[in-house]
């Protein structure tokens, strides 16, 4: 009952699942790389990351509702 592959043993990387090897030679473990591990510290949201933009597009909508206002109370 021996394990050869205690030397190379590898490992799921938990941010991208990428197979990942455990050992001392791999400073970012479990984690595949640096950027992987920066990901999951959250450290990665200063780090430079596009921050998704609001859309303005929405706002023409906006005004096309506010044309619905249509005072037709003197029907009664
Ligand atoms: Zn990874």
């Amino acid at each position: 009952m021996t394990e050869p592959q205690e030397k190379s043993r590898q490992v799921k990387c938990p941010q991208c699942g990428r197979l990942t090897l455990y050992s001392t030679e791999n400073p970012f473990r479990p984690f595949c790389s640096e950027r992987c591990r920066l990901i999951d510290l959250g450290e990665w949201a200063s780090e430079g990351y596009r921050i998704p933009v609001r859309d303005s597009s929405s706002d023409s909508l906006t005004s096309e509702e506010d044309d619905h206002d249509d005072p037709h109370e003197d029907k009664h």
